[in-house]
């Protein structure tokens, strides 16, 4: 059983940017302001996440790592929403299976925090004391910290880069976060040493934390734009329910002719999830062939919020790929416009 149960996991949860991607989005949920990452070994030894969100109850710890336990399903019609990445309350369960969990968590109402140790789905008895929550110090919020990942599943541990690269992985996955929610102060570092590779303030502006990342040069470069779809009368809708398909909205940030790359960087967020569009990626890419030259590439951020039931619900999560109804005329609108105002600034 318990076999199976992490080879599922392992399904779920690849490599240790994606344990942290999971763990952050728990944060995000949370409410959190502040968000604190410390690794060690490319996460493979410590991956460690300190939010100032709400923190957990005491009495939800002993549950928190069994399959589907979420506090995020209030009313039925809330699940078709949250099953949109097809895994809701799988997170904690998975990463228990695959390494060694802890959760140190204090909300607003209690006068201490609470610690609590999972494997294998389960709250785990420490130091030979009962398996209840142990009170310790500790500020509002929560700390997960998982240490050992993949330590029981040799053929995932084998199948993962060096510390280094699943470390930039990290990195990269937090800088998009970082970006997208630069309302939150981010912090990721290598533990041990002193100064994080990356550090965000809170209460800044997706340009200023482009600025922080990214750098000057991409920047200065960018254009910032909001995307409707077109109304209805310039659009032939038919056969489709008008309000699935009218009720869309993007916000991009793009880079201008003058910024050239070797490499495109494309940070997609569809309703506040990172995720990945290789089409759209390529769409993205056409429309600056002839805007620049040949061997260059763009920056893109875009961030789409589209009906939740729109979102492939049937899409395993391993696949990282995202589809969702409509997806071509939503690319080609998005494209169209940004096309447009490209070919405006190159004049
Ligand atoms: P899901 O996010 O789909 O609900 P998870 O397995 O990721 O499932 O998390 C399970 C539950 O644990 C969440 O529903 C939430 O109640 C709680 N939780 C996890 N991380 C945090 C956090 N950082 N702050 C507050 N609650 C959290
Ligand atoms: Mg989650």
């Amino acid at each position: 059983q318990s076999v199976i149960n992490r080879i599922a996991a392992g399904e779920i949860i690849h490599r240790p940017s994606s344990a942290l991607k999971e763990i952050l989005e728990n944060s995000l949920d949370a409410g959190a302001t502040s968000i604190r990452i410390t690794i060690k070994d490319g996460g493979m030894k410590l991956l460690q996440i300190q939010d100032n969100g709400c923190g957990i109850r005491k009495a939800d710890l002993p549950i928190l790592a069994e399959r589907f336990t979420t506090s995020k399903i209030s009313a039925f019609q809330d699940l078709e929403k949250l099953t949109t990445y097809g895994f809701r309350g799988e997170a904690l369960a998975s990463i228990s299976y695959v390494s060694n969990l802890t959760v140190t968590t204090k909300t607003k109402a209690d006068a201490c925090a609470w610690k609590a140790s999972y494997v294998d789905g389960a709250m785990i008895v420490k130091d030979g004391s009962a398996a209840e929550p142990k009170a310790c110090a500790g500020n509002d919020g929560t700390i997960i910290t998982v240490e050992n990942l993949f330590y029981n599943t040799p053929a995932r541990l084998s199948a993962l880069r060096g510390s280094s690269e699943e470390y930039s992985r990290i990195l990269d996955v937090v800088t998009k976060y970082a970006i997208h929610n630069p309302q939150i102060s981010f912090s990721c570092k290598k533990s041990g040493s002193a100064a994080p590779d990356l550090t965000t303030p809170s209460e800044s502006s997706v340009r200023n934390t482009i600025r922080h990342t990214y750098g000057q040069t991409i920047a200065k470069d960018l254009i910032h734009t909001e995307i409707k779809p077109l109304t209805v009368d310039e659009e032939e809708v038919m056969d489709v329910d008008e309000d699935d398909v009218t009720k869309w909205s993007a916000e991009a940030y793009f880079t201008n002719p003058n910024y050239q790359a070797k490499k495109t960087v494309f940070l997609l967020f569809i309703n506040h999830r990172l995720v990945e569009s290789s089409r759209m990626k390529k769409a993205l890419e056409s429309i600056y062939v002839g805007i620049l030259p040949k061997g260059s590439s763009p920056f893109v951020y875009l961030s789409l919020e589209i009906n939740p039931r729109l979102v492939d619900v049937n899409v395993h999560p391993t696949k990282r790929e995202v589809h969702f109804l409509d997806e071509e005329n939503i690319t080609q609108r998005i494209s169209d416009v940004i096309h447009d105002v490209l070919v405006g600034q190159n004049q």
